[in-house]
């Protein structure tokens, strides 16, 4: 049978655990396993896994899409211009990161959503971009139906989005009111691109009695994950609709 090594080093370390287990409840950060390669005691994510599993790549400037050879835009948003003024990722859509989004999505562990936070405040120009927002700006999660909000129990990019603004001190308002579901959809994963985009068309609606706040306003919308892009542009199409002078797209992971 083969152990691996990561096994082997946990199970040397259990009696020195156990010794120092008082003194690392007063520390809860470092009391934890990294969720990764689980070695112990780490941060959630520890540093040489953020080293290996967080590549800062050239991004599309409208859609987050990994690009290579010094383009600034992919071929789709260079043909059609998406809604997006600017769109941010932190990783792209894989290994180790959907395994841990979906215990994220599903789960009832909020506190992923710092973690995400803290790596979405890597992506070159983010904070600038989130530093530049005034008062009356606003930072807002993509909505769920309340249907599904009532399944699931809390909307993972609201926590997202609140953290975003904690761990940025960016100056913009913060609601999960503004902006409604007012269709649920089917999971975009299933679905095909063309479907994808019938599937959100007028899923978004910006409450009709707050429109007036966002008038002239600037808007970042965040969610965790970003595929097609549909659910984000369909979303910063009806903020657009209702007066925001632009939306910028910020996603933890973005898909190839
Ligand atoms: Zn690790
Ligand atoms: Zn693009």
């Amino acid at each position: 049978m083969k152990v691996s090594a990561e096994y082997i080093d946990t199970m040397a370390l259990q009696p020195l655990l156990r010794l120092i287990e008082p003194a690392l409840r007063l520390f809860p950060s470092l009391a934890s396993q990294c969720a990764v390669c689980h070695s112990w005691p780490a941060r959630r994510v520890c540093a040489p896994c953020i080293g290996r599993f967080v590549q800062i790549l050239p991004r599309c400037r409208t859609c987050a899409l990994a690009l290579s050879g010094g383009l600034s835009q992919c071929a789709a948003c260079v043909r059609q211009s998406p809604p997006l003024h600017a769109a941010f990722a932190a990783v792209s859509y894989g290994f180790p990161w959907s395994e841990l989004i979906a215990s994220y999505k599903f789960g009832t562990d909020a506190a992923w959503a710092s973690v995400f936070g803290e790596l979405l405040m890597r992506a070159p120009g983010l904070s600038a971009h989130l530093a530049g927002l005034q008062a009356d700006d606003w930072l807002l999660p993509i909505p769920l139906s309340a249907q599904r909000l009532q399944s699931r129990g809390y909307n993972q990019a609201w926590q997202l989005a609140k953290a975003l603004g904690a761990q940025s001190g960016a100056r913009a308002k913060s609601d999960a009111g503004l902006l409604l579901r007012i269709k649920d959809t089917p999971p975009q994963t299933r679905l095909e691109r063309h479907a994808r985009l019938q599937n959100v068309e007028g899923a978004f609606v910006v409450e009709p009695l707050r429109r007036a706040g966002l008038e002239g306003r600037r808007v970042v919308l965040v969610d965790d994950v970003m595929t097609s892009g549909a659910s984000l542009f369909a979303a910063a199409r009806a903020l657009r609709d209702a007066g925001a002078s632009e939306v910028t797209g910020v996603v933890f992971a973005r898909t190839e």
